[in-house]
């Protein structure tokens, strides 16, 4: 029950006559990466020649997509986005995908996940000389930089365009018949490829293309530039520098669906390899060992199965707490965490409670959690957490808050444990998570842990202490 905000999910689908009805249903399994905006944009052939048609809102896929809306959402090539406002704030003009139209370029459709480090330097020489933005997002720097690219084709536009940004992106562009994907150097955000009878598919995750009945062909390497068509096999490219794989390891840890496949491995088995790691760094004497829904739900049963200790349903979630809660009054505010979660008093009263949480953010959720705990009966709790202290911000395309805010980048473990007012504390080490990810071929970013961001995207900033420092990772009475 992580503090951090989702991020944004992606879709294409080329070469089926509803394309739309697919890139709706995938945002719908990708609606976990955002719940703020999304939109589809297809791309048709009228008389005139390319025609786009296109519906964005506020809101999830299910709030306003309907059977009229859909089928008014007419060709082949699709691409749809949920998006998170990492960057640019929650405007309506901000909603993607984005659309770049001109006569020398024709139409060009972007959806993008991620966040690139350098648009603000970008966009302020590009405004200097002469272009007029329409939005404050990120993504928009990638259609001006098309724009001004003196280059022959869309497809070299393209890539001279993303040869001069800088950070995370995963990135879905349909330009006239062709859906291109590419993933930045580092590989930060994940994308994948499959095939639906003869159409491509490209989407965040797998689980987008479980939904549809589509084939998983493969995930879309760092820095690949992929050129699909229709009724040919796909080119790929590498057009960019090469550098050091960095794929987020957030995304495991949170914010993928256990149910997608991730570097060759489901997201739900590295999950609960964290949980099982965390049994071996941090055993303890417990009767009963809960999760905190939902993505704590496979680390706590790995770690159960490696202490024996029995899982239980000690935390329910309430899943129908919208974005459009109100807060009636400062008086009732206090009720806080009990909107989603609430105890069952029957598993916890006078029990020793081991408590799996997914990551601390700010603090506030795990200390009301632990009161709730407490509240129910429970006799001694330890607190265990699935990854590493999270020390240092984002700059990627997830949107964590100011390091000033960042619990464990202000606090020692000890202290963090008192505020929490568990009986004892204990956080997956560094070499723990990278144990559980356990694929040699990836790389990870691991720089909310320990401030070792991915070079040149963004100078280190203070590094707080590494496993080679000896950090703490455990504190108890
Ligand atoms: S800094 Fe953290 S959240 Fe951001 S990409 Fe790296 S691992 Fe993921």
């Amino acid at each position: 029950m992580n503090g951090f905000k989702d991020e944004c999910g992606v879709m294409g689908v080329l070469g089926d006559n509803e394309a739309s009805h697919l890139v709706y249903l995938g945002l719908y399994a990708l609606q976990h990466r955002g719940q703020e905006a999304c939109g589809i944009v297809t791309v048709d052939d009228d008389k005139q020649g390319k025609v786009l048609r296109s519906h964005k809102q506020f809101g999830l896929v299910s709030d306003g997509f309907n059977k009229d809306i859909l089928s008014r959402l007419t060709g082949r090539l699709g691409v749809g986005h949920v998006r998170y406002s990492t960057t640019g704030g929650n405007l309506v003009q901000n909603i993607q995908p984005i659309v770049y139209q001109s006569s020398e370029n024709g139409s060009i459709v972007l959806a993008h996940n991620g966040n690139l480090t350098n648009a603000e330097t970008i966009r302020k020489e590009l405004e200097a000389s002469g272009s007029i933005f329409t939005s404050t997002s990120d993504t928009e720097v990638i259609s001006h930089l098309i724009a001004k690219s003196k280059k022959a084709t869309v497809k070299e536009k393209l890539i001279s365009a993303l040869q001069q940004v800088k950070g995370g992106y995963s990135l879905v562009v349909a330009a006239e018949e062709t859906l291109y994907a590419v993933r930045d150097p580092y590989g930060l955000r994940p994308l994948v490829l499959g095939k639906k009878g003869n159409a491509w598919i490209v989407a965040s995750e797998s689980c987008a293309l479980d939904l549809i009945d589509a084939r998983f062909v493969r995930e879309i390497k760092p820095g690949e530039f992929l050129i699909l068509k229709e009724g040919q096999e796909e080119a790929s490219e590498f057009p960019f520098e090469k550098k050091p794989e960095a794929f987020c390891s957030f995304e495991p840890i949170y914010f993928s669906r256990p149910d997608s496949t991730q570097n060759g491995s489901a997201v739900y088995i590295q999950r609960k390899r964290m949980g099982e790691i965390l049994a071996k760094e941090y055993p303890t004497q417990a009767d009963v060992v809960v999760a905190i829904p939902d993505s704590g739900v496979p680390m706590a049963i790995g770690y159960s199965q490696a202490t024996g200790i029995p899982l239980e349903l000690g935390l329910i979630r309430n899943h129908y707490v919208g974005r459009t809660f109100i807060e009636p009054s400062q008086a009732i505010r206090d009720f806080g965490v009990k909107l989603k979660l609430n105890a069952i008093e029957g598993v916890l009263k006078g029990k020793r409670v081991v408590v799996i949480d997914d990551s601390i953010v700010r603090g506030t959720t795990s200390t009301k959690i632990v009161r709730m705990l407490r509240e129910a009966g429970a006799k001694e709790i330890h607190f265990r957490v699935g990854s590493p202290p999270i020390t240092h911000s984002c700059f990627y395309g997830v949107d964590t808050p100011d390091r000033k805010k960042l619990l464990a980048a202000q606090i020692t473990v000890d202290k963090i444990r008192d505020l929490l007012g568990a009986d004892s504390l204990g956080y997956l080490s560094n070499a723990g998570l990278k144990e559980a990810l356990s694929d040699k071929s990836q790389g990870y970013c691991m720089a909310c842990f320990t401030g070792n961001y991915p070079e040149d995207i963004c100078a280190p900033i203070s590094k707080q202490p590494t496993d080679a420092d000896g950090p703490g990772y455990f504190a108890s009475k």
